[in-house]
């Protein structure tokens, strides 16, 4: 793939190269008056690239899938009478020529998309000869390849202008996040296809106005080159994902929260050390969390037991939880004692939490 490209450059004379260049607009085109609403709002507010979904992949049938090339029209108002530049979600080649023949300046492809190779090549083919800027999703899987291999059928079909969003992976257990960042993942690709810059998307890893800060702030921190963030003139009432769309009032606040921290002290450049010490941070982070639905977990085993009269500690479990648990630290090539040590202390943890919770379900019965 070419040599570093920015967002600024792969689009667009005129959009700030101030990092980061912030994409904003509603999850999904509803009507002719919200899209142009909420888009003079954003352009009001210095955003300079409106994103609108037009085609709509649910997970679910029967939910809103986007109204359709009809939406196409009201883009081209919004670039008529904002100047923002405008971009689409596609998944066939059927939405690339639409969105082509209706000037879109930037299309992406979704995470659902990204993960079935026959789609991604059917978009790479219609885009043959073009050359429009593409922004490719992770995968809903955390599967690096993929997520490769996507930009791979783009670039061999000639697309040069390639660039990738981070929106997190879908995940079973329940998490803080509606999708699970694995910032790893974004970090790997970044490291292995450093010219392509890297957007991260907060709206859809959240899945939460509350959490857009937090998220984008991470994602700054983590040194991610810019953001993708949904903007609705009023989410509540909007017809897909309300829950994590934010008002352009309140997405202007949150960048102006947003503490952009430079990369490299002085000249002084980012080490291997800074790096590699990222990552550990990154990983811990993760066993931390990992711990917290562990526990999460024992204590709705708490629950059953109380239910149904067992008492809190099964020795043949925590034999065999200890026996697994060295097999597997050796097939990773640990130190197994250390390993069964440590699950020592996690499973006295969760014990003691286990004890408690039956004390107080014990209590509240005999009140
Ligand atoms: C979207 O951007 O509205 C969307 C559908 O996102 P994703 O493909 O990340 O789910
Ligand atoms: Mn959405």
């Amino acid at each position: 793939m070419e040599s570093k490209l920015e967002l600024e450059s792969i689009l667009l004379p005129g959009v700030s190269a101030k990092r980061p260049i912030v994409i904003a607009g509603p999850c999904s085109a509803e009507t002719e008056e919200q899209v142009l609403n909420t888009a003079r709002e954003l352009a009001a507010n210095g955003i300079k690239i409106f994103r609108a979904g037009i085609w709509k992949p649910r997970t679910r049938p029967g939910s809103f899938e986007g109204v359709g090339s009809v939406g196409l029209p009201w883009l081209q108002k919004v670039k008529k009478e904002t100047g923002m530049y405008t971009a689409v979600e596609v998944a066939t080649a059927q939405h690339v020529y639409e969105a082509i023949k209706y000037g879109v300046d930037m299309l992406w492809i979704g995470a659902r998309t990204t993960a079935n190779p026959f789609a991604v090549q059917e978009v790479a083919d219609a885009l043959r000869g073009t050359d429009m800027p593409v922004l490719v999703k992770n995968p809903v899987n955390p599967d690096l390849e993929l997520w490769i291999g996507a930009l791979e059928r783009l670039n061999r079909a000639g697309i040069k202008r390639l660039g990738v969003i981070h929106r997190g992976f879908s995940v079973y257990q329940k998490i803080k996040y509606r999708n699970d960042p694995q910032w790893q993942l974004a970090i790997e690709l970044h490291r292995r296809l450093p010219e392509l810059p890297i957007i991260n998307d907060p709206s859809h890893i959240s899945g939460d106005s509350e959490l857009i800060l937090e998220v984008s702030q991470q994602a700054m921190d983590l040194n991610f080159d810019d953001l993708i963030i949904e903007s609705h003139e009023c989410p509540a009432r909007s017809w897909s994902d309300a829950k994590q769309q934010v008002t352009p009032a309140h997405l202007k606040m949150i960048l102006s929260d947003l503490v952009i921290r430079e990369a490299q002290i002085g000249d002084k450049p980012r080490t291997e050390l800074d790096e590699l010490r990222q990552k550990i941070d990154m990983l811990d982070k993760q066993i931390i969390e990992a711990l917290a639905t562990r526990m999460k977990i024992s204590e709705g085993i708490a629950k059953y037991k109380y239910d149904n009269n067992i008492t809190v500690l099964q020795s043949r479990r925590y034999d065999e939880i200890l026996n697994n648990r060295r097999a597997t630290a050796e097939q990773n090539h640990l130190n197994a004692d250390f390993v069964v040590k440590l699950y020592e202390e996690i499973h006295e943890e969760s014990v003691s939490r286990q004890n408690a919770i039956m004390t107080e379900l014990q209590k509240q019965q005999n009140k």
